[in-house]
């Protein structure tokens, strides 16, 4: 099954893909975490990501496209795949479109998480991430099991950079001028399901699952 999470920064994306991940056994393939790796490992290429993202603006399309690219083409995304964060720009889903097309695979589904704008902002202000596998929670809505440590695999949860105020508001008008218009792509592709995010976590969760039974 090949899923891709949709939405804007903060509607709970990666959240609702580490489900999808426990139930269908498939990796979630996010571009933020792995653009967070290669910052933390000091590659030239995470250096320049850096720059872009410490400002909420998107990396540039060629960037995102070739990381993507190996991606897809290993082993464990063989029998299907979780994408989180990707695409955020038309020229980036045709691009997967066409890479799709060549491997011979095709998009199951498009699950979008709907949350207004204000919402977003006051869960940003209170997420914590894993500085090891990615997993988010909320100090709020969704606590760890142990404060500030992962339960996923134990590691410190931290406060990404990119999550304040202003560079928040940054990655929201981004969205909805370079993202948000690809839901029209999606629905035209016959892929597309809207899922109300602004719920409590456990609704989203079982209005996504219902899409996809
Ligand atoms: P995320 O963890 O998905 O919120 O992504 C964090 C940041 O990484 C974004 O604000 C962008 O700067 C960058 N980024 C992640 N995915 C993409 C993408 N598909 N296209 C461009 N930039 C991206």
């Amino acid at each position: 099954m090949n899923l891709m999470v949709f939405g804007a920064p903060g509607a709970g994306k990666g959240t609702q893909a580490k489900f999808l991940v426990e139930k269908y056994n498939i990796p979630q393939i996010s571009t933020g975490d792995m653009l967070r790796a290669a910052i933390a490992d000091k590659t030239a290429m995470g250096m320049e990501a850096k720059k872009y993202m410490d400002e909420g603006e998107l990396v540039p399309d060629s960037t995102i496209i070739g990381i993507i690219k190996d991606r897809l083409e290993e082993e464990d995304c063989k029998k299907g795949f979780i994408l989180d964060g990707f695409p955020r720009t038309l020229n980036q889903a045709v691009a997967l479109e066409e890479l799709m097309k060549n491997s011979g695979k095709k998009l199951d589904k498009v699950l979008s998480f709907d949350v207004p704008d204000e919402l977003i902002i006051q869960r940003i202000a209170g997420r914590r991430v894993c500085s090891k596998c990615g997993a988010t929670f909320h100090i709020e809505f969704n606590k760890p099991k142990v404060q500030d440590i992962c339960d996923y695999c134990g590691t410190a949860l931290v406060t990404r950079k990119d999550d304040n105020v202003d560079t928040v508001k940054n990655r929201l008008e981004n969205y909805h001028k370079q993202t948000a218009p690809l839901i029209d792509f999606y629905k035209k592709m016959g892929v597309f399901a809207q899922i109300d995010g602004s719920q409590e976590l456990s609704l989203v969760t079982e209005d996504m699952f219902k899409n996809l039974a």
